[in-house]
């Protein structure tokens, strides 16, 4: 249950959706994607065609479902959401697409999680919106063609990397999602409160937007958070003071680490020296699974320069030394060979 974890949680639902924003020129920031969104929409209007299948790709948290619902308003269709765990077998995709109304957006959220089995029902049903369904088996077995309803596919992944090479060919448009500026962020933030009815100043936005990791579901659920301490320890209008004091008391630091962020790179420079350490080693060292490390601590750390991959293992870099309060090791002479 980290605050500044990107992965939705139960517990976000109750403002996300209100939160969304449903047109394009509500959608805060990522210009390139909605720059070349926009254009792709408008074209497939005015042609009076299905909008190509899109792929969005990038980190938890920043926007990829909410987008996939402006595609669809703004071509005036109807969006099913489904995820690729969720569809366990092909009769399950059958039965999702021959329900679809033509022009209809289909969005499926990891979608590099689809059984391989579901996949392959996919390829045809993207490229010629038709699938082949075999029921039963020896001789009763039987194949049915069955014609689709012309459709969008939109999918999202974290891992752009995890998708099999046909799957990935039969996206028209690939569009991948940035980490969140800061000012952006703070957009965001006092759009949120605004919805929400939250009295929030130009400073307070931006200290929050700056400790929320590029990431407006992290921002949102911080907002939140933040309300509560205004409310209960001044007079409920988040002004700087409000939104530090809150973060401070969430152990929230100025650059959006928690204290297992800082758990991890105190690990890495206290007991191997700041690195390189191998992912498992670090992984039992601090008591987590290696994929938390890799989807959920490392992105970020990354991202703002305090952690490298090397082939060797990860490596904590001089910046998380100092933002730490710790010595980093000197810097060695160039051409100076290090001898253990
Ligand atoms: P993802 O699907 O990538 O995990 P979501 O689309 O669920 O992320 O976004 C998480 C939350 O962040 C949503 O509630 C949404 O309100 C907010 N959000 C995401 N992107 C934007 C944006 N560009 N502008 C405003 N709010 C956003």
């Amino acid at each position: 249950n980290r605050m500044v974890a990107p992965e939705y949680t139960p517990n976000d639902e109750e403002t996300e959706n209100p939160l969304r924003p449903k047109r394009l020129d509500e959608y805060i920031g990522q210009e390139k994607v909605k720059e070349n969104l926009a254009v792709f929409i408008e074209a497939a209007k005015q042609r009076k065609e299905t909008l190509d299948h899109v792929l969005l790709y990038g980190p938890p948290g920043l926007g990829k479902t909410t987008l996939a619902g402006i595609i669809a308003n703004e071509l005036g269709v109807n969006l099913r959401i489904t995820s690729g765990p969720a569809i366990e077998r092909p009769g399950d995709l059958a039965a999702l697409l021959t329900n679809l109304n033509a022009g209809d957006v289909l969005f499926i959220d990891e979608v590099h999680r689809l059984p391989r089995t579901v996949e392959e029902i996919l390829y045809p049903a993207m490229e010629d919106y038709s699938i082949d369904i075999i029921t039963g088996k020896g001789q009763m077995a039987a194949s049915y063609h069955l014609p689709l309803p012309k459709f969008t596919l939109v999918g999202a992944t974290t891992r752009a990397g995890q998708l099999s090479a046909p799957l990935r060919d039969r996206f028209g448009v690939v569009l991948r999602l940035e980490m969140y500026s800061p000012e952006e962020l703070a957009q965001i933030v006092t759009r949120s409160a605004q919805i929400l009815g939250i009295e929030i100043e130009a400073d307070g936005a931006l200290e929050i937007a700056s400790r929320s990791r590029g990431t407006p579901r992290i921002a949102n659920r911080m907002l939140k958070r933040v309300r509560d301490f205004a409310q209960v320890t001044s007079d409920g209008v988040i002004d700087y003071n409000a939104a530090k004091l809150g973060l401070d008391r969430m152990e929230v630091d100025e650059l959006g680490l928690d204290a297992n962020d800082r758990r991890m790179l105190t690990t890495m420079i206290q007991y191997y020296n700041g690195g390189p350490v191998g992912l498992d080693t670090l992984a039992a060292a601090i008591g987590e699974e290696a994929v938390t490390l890799e989807d959920v601590y490392e992105p970020y750390l990354m991202q703002i320069g305090f952690l490298a991959r090397t082939p060797r293992g990860r490596v904590a870099t001089k910046a998380a030394y100092l933002h730490l309060g710790l010595q980093p090791p000197a810097e060695e002479a160039p051409g100076q060979q290090r001898l253990f």
